[in-house]
């Protein structure tokens, strides 16, 4: 793979696998069972210079780009998934807020990038999930405000975030074309953050619903035009799918790396269970479906960065390597027999963490239904 890097790449991945193994790994555990936000690692990878980027020079980020952002996402992922969940989020809503925002919320850019301010993204509710066109929350127009009423779940960060950025509809019609974006400061009177959400693994995100009620905020905070935004929250997903993507590729590398390592390690009948072709063939498929999802990833990545429009290859990313990673995570939680389901061992946890990318960013039967009517689209073209 090192030869598919730049110079640059390699240097950067090299220097977040160092922080990555000398100051998250040993926290790893610990981020799990405390299941508090971990702001002092979080602090370490701003420092690093890591949440701009996406966001192009002259705007206070690297311009990096997708390639380098997945690149660096599977280094953090692979010594702490719930750190690197918690690492998509600035990098995402920087580069949204750059690309959609005005003056406003491009000044809000540098406090995100070093890390001072904290952002989460509000799109689901309750009673819709998948069906994002189906948001009941509502931005309705008085005078030059808007007033902001419903309640949005499963807020990643969002007992935590400063700022929020809130999808909700102009009127109460069904439909997306009347979904626009906001911006909300975490500290307007009418916000109510429930209680952080019990889970089963990615600890220490502290998750929960928000209410508003009659939350009022100046129209200046709408993030782009009114009622379009709908397609820009699609076209978010489409990179948010990359990251969360390496995400799963990182959980999976090293639960692939510690399987190899016990094999070599365990011995039963009197050999290292890698002497049993049952267990090399389990390695083998995940060294294989590793590699190919990188490539998918990567690939991707690459379009993106050109400019191209990735909805279909996000979702052939993130359903492939969110599939993939869950099926060898367990494969790796196998080799390792009884000690695999013990919490001595991290790939218990990994297997926990893993299972919420299958989930989330758009559910992975949401995935294939994206690819599917891309084909029935390409096929049309002839
Ligand atoms: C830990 C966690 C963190 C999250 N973080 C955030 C966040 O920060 N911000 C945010 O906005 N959201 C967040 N989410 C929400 C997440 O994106 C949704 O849970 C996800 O999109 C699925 O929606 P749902 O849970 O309502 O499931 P549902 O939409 O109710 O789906 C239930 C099942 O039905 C299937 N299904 C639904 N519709 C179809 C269809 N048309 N065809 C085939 N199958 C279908 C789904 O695939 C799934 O298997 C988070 C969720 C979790 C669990």
């Amino acid at each position: 793979m090192e030869r598919f890097y730049s110079d640059e790449q390699i240097l950067i991945r090299n220097s977040v696998r160092r922080y990555c193994e000398d100051k998250v790994l040993p926290c790893a555990a610990a981020i799990d069972t405390e299941d508090r936000f971990p702001r002092g690692l979080y602090q370490g990878l701003a420092d690093l210079g890591l949440f701009g980027i996406c966001v192009p020079e002259p705007a206070g980020g690297s311009g990096l780009g997708a390639v380098t952002a997945t690149i660096v996402m599977e280094e953090i992922a692979r010594c702490s998934g719930s750190l690197g969940n918690a690492y998509a989020l600035p990098v995402e809503a920087a580069a949204f807020l750059h690309q959609h925002g005005g003056a406003r919320h491009h000044a809000l850019i540098p406090g995100i990038i070093d890390g001072s301010i904290l952002v989460a993204t509000a799109v689901t509710e309750p009673d819709h999930g998948s069906d994002v066109a189906g948001m009941t929350t509502t931005a309705l127009k008085d005078g030059t405000d808007y007033v902001i009423n419903g309640t949005k779940a499963w807020v990643t960060m969002g007992a935590v975030a400063d700022q929020l950025i809130v999808f909700a509809k102009t009127t109460t019609e069904p439909g997306h074309r009347n979904i626009s974006c906001y911006l909300v400061e975490g500290d307007r009177p009418g916000i109510a953050r429930g209680e952080p959400e019990a889970l089963l693994g990615m600890h220490g995100l502290e998750d929960c619903q928000i209410h508003f009620d009659d939350v009022r905020i100046p129209q200046e905070n709408r993030i782009g035009p009114e009622n379009q935004a709908f397609r820009a929250a699609m076209e978010n997903f489409n990179f948010s799918r990359l990251m969360m993507s390496a995400m799963a590729l990182g959980m999976a590398q090293a639960a692939f790396e510690d399987a190899l390592a016990y094999a070599k390690e365990r011995k039963q009948f009197g050999n290292a269970i890698i002497a049993f072709q049952a267990v090399q063939f389990m390695l083998a498929d995940m060294s294989t479906d590793i590699a190919a999802a990188r490539l998918l990833i990567h690939h991707a990545a690459r379009l993106s960065d050109a400019g191209h429009p990735i909805a279909k290859e996000a979702a052939h990313a993130k359903r492939f390597t969110t599939d993939m990673a869950m099926k060898h995570v367990s494969a790796a939680l196998q080799v390792h027999g009884g000690n695999g389901y013990s919490k001595h061992y991290r790939i218990e946890r990994i297997f926990r963490d893993v299972r919420l990318a299958q989930i989330f960013e758009g559910t992975n039967e949401i995935q294939r239904l994206i690819i599917a009517r891309q084909l029935e689209k390409d096929a049309g073209r002839g």
